[in-house]
């Protein structure tokens, strides 16, 4: 595994990261998320991406990790980096949702409950919150930090002038801003626009999710809709977005990654981590192959300018 340097900060993550959205709610045994997650030790890949949120039921994932932690990653704490996410709607009433102070130490806590841990390496808010002062959302994540009960801090989803002024915020509270966790694929390319450079003018990371838009940019469809698919499962990812245009794109990169000696997955991972400012990808997987086989896109990172070239047309088609 390669590991780089999360923007101006000490904290080295793997280039290919765990998350756990999927896959580690009801509906899964517990022997095949365990071994997912053993996968992933084995591959070098120690950061595991969670959220209040995950499940389902919300939390579930959280207990999930909580009880391999207990069993397998008891002693390796230190090895590895487990992050969560709030601000999500969690229970009823006034203070279930949003990021007001109240709420977000409130789940955070919960959180670290069914975890198991006494804190979390980073914290992110998982989205903007326009009705809470974003000084009171600042404050929160300091305060979590001067608790202890969180390491590090990031943010997801935000706006590109949004960001730059929570950055400013952490930074003279003396918690500066970690990294940011935005959507990012060959299919979902919008942070090239302006976010990648606020980022890298603040010195903020990037862990980029859904690096393969949720399967798509894989072969998982090239043949139809597997049973066991996320696009069969249809929650997130409905089998409407199983387009042909999309399948015709996948067919051209399969044509580039073959030549590379890559399947479509690794040249998709390798492609975003063509970005030095890209910190980290964030894959998801319903098995240790899978898992295994994304791990191995670093085996090939480079791209050549014609394989490049062969790329953007192929995306402009
Ligand atoms: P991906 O784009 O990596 O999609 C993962 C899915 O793709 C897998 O579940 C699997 O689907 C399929 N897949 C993965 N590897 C392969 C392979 N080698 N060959 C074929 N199919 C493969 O990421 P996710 O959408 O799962 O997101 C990753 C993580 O990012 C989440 O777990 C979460 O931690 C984070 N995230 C954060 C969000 C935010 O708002 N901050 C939003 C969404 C995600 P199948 O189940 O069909 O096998």
């Amino acid at each position: 595994m390669d590991y780089r340097r999360c923007g101006r900060s000490g904290l080295l993550l793997p280039a290919v990261s765990l998350g756990l959205w999927h896959n580690f709610g009801d509906g899964r045994t517990p022997e095949s998320q365990r071994a997912i997650v053993r996968a992933a030790l084995d591959l070098g890949i120690t950061h595991f991406d969670l959220a209040d949120r995950y499940g389902p039921p919300l939390g579930a994932a959280e207990r999930t990790f909580g009880s391999i932690f207990r069993l397998d990653l008891r002693g390796m704490r230190d090895e590895i980096v487990v992050t969560t996410k709030g601000g999500n709607p969690m229970w009823d009433g006034p203070y279930g949702k949003g990021n007001s102070r109240k709420h977000l130490l409130a789940t955070l806590d919960q959180s670290l409950g069914r975890l198991g841990l006494d804190h979390v390496d980073i914290y992110y808010l998982h989205r903007d919150d326009k009705d809470t002062p974003l000084e009171e959302q600042a404050a929160a994540l300091d305060h979590m930090v001067r608790t202890g009960r969180a390491l590090y801090v990031g943010v997801s989803n935000f706006a590109p002038d949004r960001t730059a002024a929570i950055a400013g915020l952490l930074r003279s509270l003396g918690t500066p801003l970690l990294v940011h966790q935005p959507v990012y694929s060959l299919l979902r390319r919008d942070i090239e626009d302006e976010l990648l450079g606020v980022l890298e003018r603040e010195g903020v990371g990037c862990v980029v999710y859904s690096p393969l838009a949720q399967g798509l940019l894989t072969d998982r469809y090239l043949a139809g809709i597997p049973a066991d698919s996320r696009a069969a499962e249809g929650r997130f990812l409905t089998a409407d977005r199983v387009t042909e245009e999309v399948l015709a794109f996948v067919r051209q990169l399969s044509e580039i990654s073959a030549d590379r000696g890559q399947s479509v997955a690794q040249l998709a991972l390798a492609w975003a981590l063509r970005d030095q400012r890209i910190t980290s990808v964030l894959v998801g997987a319903s098995s240790p192959e899978q898992l295994a086989a994304n791990a191995a896109a670093v085996d090939r990172l480079g791209f050549t300018a014609d394989e490049l070239t062969a790329i953007e047309r192929a995306a402009k088609e």
